[in-house]
Formats: C-alpha cells, sequence, structure tokens
C-alpha cells in the first residue's frame, strides 16, 4: 500500500497545492467540496454531496462491515505570511491547520482502495466546518451526523497533521487525546453612577473582580486534580469613560474538559462564581453554549493504527500521543461510532517551526504517501479482520 501511495505521491501534492491556494473557510467550501465530490465519482463512488450543508459522503463496496475515513476540508479566517508559488489567493483566508493536506490524502486513499478488492464498505467522510460552529453552535461533524452521514458506520478514522513531528512518525495513544470544549457568554449587572459617587452605585467591576478570582480558583480547589481542565476568559467588555461607572459589563470565555462529569461539575462552578454578583448585591445573566465533545480514542481502533504505523514505519518511529485540551469536533463523528485520530509527523526541516493557526504555518509534503497509506491500510485491515 506504502508502494502504491509513494506512485500517487505528486498527485498528492498537486490537489493539497490547489486546496492550499483557494482556502475556503466554515460552511462555506463549495469549491473544494464539488472537486472533492467530482474526484470521487471519477473513482467510481457512489457520492451524496451537500451533506451538513456543504460535506461530502462517499461510499464503495457492499455489504459487511463498513468503515469510515473522515478529512476535514475548512481553512482559517487568516492572512498567509508564507511566500510560495502556491500561497493563498483568497485574501484573509489561509490553511493554517493542515486541511488542505488532510482532504488531499484522503483522496488519495480513496483512489488506493477503489483499486482493491474487498468485502465490506469504506466511505469517506469530507467535512466542513471543524473550526467553527454555525449559528447554532454546530460545526461540520454534528451536522454532518445529522443528516445521517455516520448511520451503519461500524468503525471511524482520521489523521491530523503535526509540524511537531518529524516526517517518517506517526502519534496514537487510546483514552482522551483532546478536550471537549463549550463556550460561555455572561453579563455582570450592576446599576451605574458617577464614579465620585460608587456608594450610590452597585459597582459591576467590583462584582467582576470577585467573579474572575472565583473563575480561576476553582479548577485547583473543586476539581480532581486527575481530571484535566480548563476555564479561560476571551473577553470583558464594559465602561465608556473614566468617571462613570457602567450599569453592565460583558464577559466571555471557554472551558475544556474530558468527561462529561467534569464538565458538568465546571458548568455548576461557572454559575457558582457568577452568584457572587447576587451575594454582592447585583445580578447577571449566563448562558453556556455545548461545543464540541472530546476526543476519546478507542482501544481497538488505536491499535489497529499502531500497528498498520509499525509494519510502515517500525515500531520506535509511533510514539504517544501529546495531549492537549485543544478541542478536535472529529470527537462528535466518535459519539456515533468507535474511532481513533493519529498525528502525522509533517515538520519542515530546515526551516523554522511554527504552530497550527500560525500565518506561517506549514508541512513537509514528504508526509502524503504515509497518511495517504495508513488511512487506506487501516480500513482494508478493519474489513479484512
Ligand atoms: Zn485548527
Ligand atoms: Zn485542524
Amino acid at each position: 500500500m506504502l508502494k502504491q501511495a509513494n506512485a500517487i505521491s505528486e498527485e498528492l501534492i498537486e490537489w493539497r497545492r490547489d486546496f492550499h491556494m483557494h482556502p475556503e473557510t466554515g460552511f462555506d467550501v463549495y469549491r473544494t467540496a464539488g472537486i472533492v465530490a467530482d474526484e470521487l465519482e471519477k473513482m467510481g463512488y457512489r457520492v451524496k454531496r451537500g451533506v451538513g450543508k456543504s460535506g461530502v459522503v462517499a461510499d464503495i463496496g457492499e455489504g459487511g462491515r463498513m468503515v469510515a475515513i473522515r478529512a476535514d476540508m475548512d481553512a482559517l479566517p487568516l492572512q498567509e505570511l508564507n511566500e510560495s508559488e502556491f500561497k493563498s489567493q483568497n485574501d484573509g483566508k489561509m490553511h493554517a491547520c493542515g486541511h488542505d493536506s488532510h482532504t488531499a490524502m484522503a483522496l488519495g486513499a480513496a483512489h488506493l482502495l477503489a483499486k482493491e478488492k474487498f468485502t465490506g464498505r469504506v466511505r469517506f467522510l469530507f467535512q466542513p466546518s471543524e473550526e467553527s460552529a454555525d449559528e447554532e453552535g454546530k460545526s461540520g461533524a454534528v451536522r454532518m451526523s445529522e443528516d445521517g452521514a455516520m448511520n451503519g458506520v461500524d468503525y471511524v478514522i482520521a489523521q491530523h497533521v503535526d509540524p511537531g513531528q518529524p516526517v517518517g512518525t506517526i502519534a496514537i495513544s487510546s483514552g482522551a487525546a483532546s478536550g471537549g470544549v463549550d463556550s460561555w457568554f455572561g453579563v455582570i449587572q450592576g446599576k451605574g453612577g458617577h464614579g465620585a459617587y460608587p456608594h450610590h452605585t452597585v459597582d459591576p467591576f467590583y462584582l467582576l473582580a470577585h467573579i474572575i478570582f472565583a473563575l480561576n480558583a476553582f479548577i485547583s480547589r473543586k476539581l480532581d486534580p486527575f481530571s484535566p481542565a480548563v476555564v479561560s476568559i476571551g473577553s470583558i467588555n464594559g465602561g465608556f469613560t473614566e468617571n462613570v461607572i457602567p450599569d453592565s459589563i460583558k464577559i466571555t470565555g471557554t472551558l475544556r474538559f474530558t468527561t462529561a462529569e467534569v464538565q458538568k461539575q465546571i458548568h455548576a462552578e461557572i454559575k457558582r462564581a457568577f452568584d457572587i454578583a447576587k451575594t454582592l448585591g447585583g445580578d447577571y445573566e449566563l448562558k453556556i453554549e455545548i461545543g464540541a465533545p472530546p476526543m476519546t480514542n478507542d482501544k481497538k481502533v488505536t491499535e489497529m493504527i499502531e500497528s498498520v504505523g509499525k509494519d510502515f514505519l517500525g515500531a520506535e518511529n509511533v510514539h504517544e500521543i501529546h495531549k492537549s485540551l485543544g478541542a478536535e469536533d472529529f470527537g462528535s463523528f466518535m459519539e456515533h461510532a468507535p474511532g481513533a485520530m493519529y498525528m502525522l509527523g509533517t515538520r519542515k526541516q530546515g526551516h523554522e517551526e511554527y504552530p497550527f493557526h500560525h500565518p506561517k504555518f506549514d508541512i513537509d509534503e514528504r508526509a502524503f504517501p504515509l497518511g495517504t497509506a495508513i488511512l487506506a491500510e487501516t480500513a482494508l485491515r478493519f474489513l479484512k479482520q
């Protein structure tokens, strides 16, 4: 499989560079999805367009088990600062998370699998909007699942490029691999007035100071230290000028967790922190918007990817995943079937290392055949076992 993937490495690079030049964000990935769907039809797949608004679902094979391979297609609202002949042509948009590569490699895997004989089915899930949610707080994976994309799927796999790891390595571990994410939006209500007469007001800044303290303290005082969690404030907006105490202040933030139990606990503690506003004579509004669930890699699927990785790369090049509470909406697909995501080493040699979402984010395209082969081979082994 690796040999066949090597043989199409030029096509993989061509696809990736084309997607890189024409980045699209959120659910607005119609050009990318159109190309993906056309290519899959040419390969002989049964293709459904417009799944989860702008996603593509493509099936091949009959009967038996069904393995799904997922790729995300969306870019970021970011101005690219790299100089290359395939630099982003869309001002203010850039593939700075490697989803251009994910899409190209999944197309490559589709190409390889279309030439194989197997019992069972492979489904490709090309999703929009991994990086952001729509006005109802739903990301691409959620929308596609709602449209039935996961119906009948027995296992689901995905990969993500990793600029922190050299080409020729992968990382994967079972269990929680990334955090669940929710967003919270608060309004702290006081009573405004003249800055010289605070005793005639309920100063929302005074309330806020206590709330911020409580928000930053409960992780260490109330949660189990072996259950990772984060609460961060992202914005505070309020006030007009130096001598006016405003009526209210807006505050927003994010929270991260790896279990539903901790998620519930954090929600309760955030509310408790805001309750301080009442204790001190004010009031508040608080809205917590549910985001993506944590991404928990299934043990069996993880072992399958590990064994493929070891066969292709040698055991010394298959590492443990560096866990983080960054969010990944692949977790939403994994709520419907056991699955796992692995990280594919794509560090560029002799090149400064830039993190995900950086305007100079870049990857080493020599990793493409490997990522393509691992996806295809893992799917085949699940069908053949
Ligand atoms: Zn990203
Ligand atoms: Zn990403």
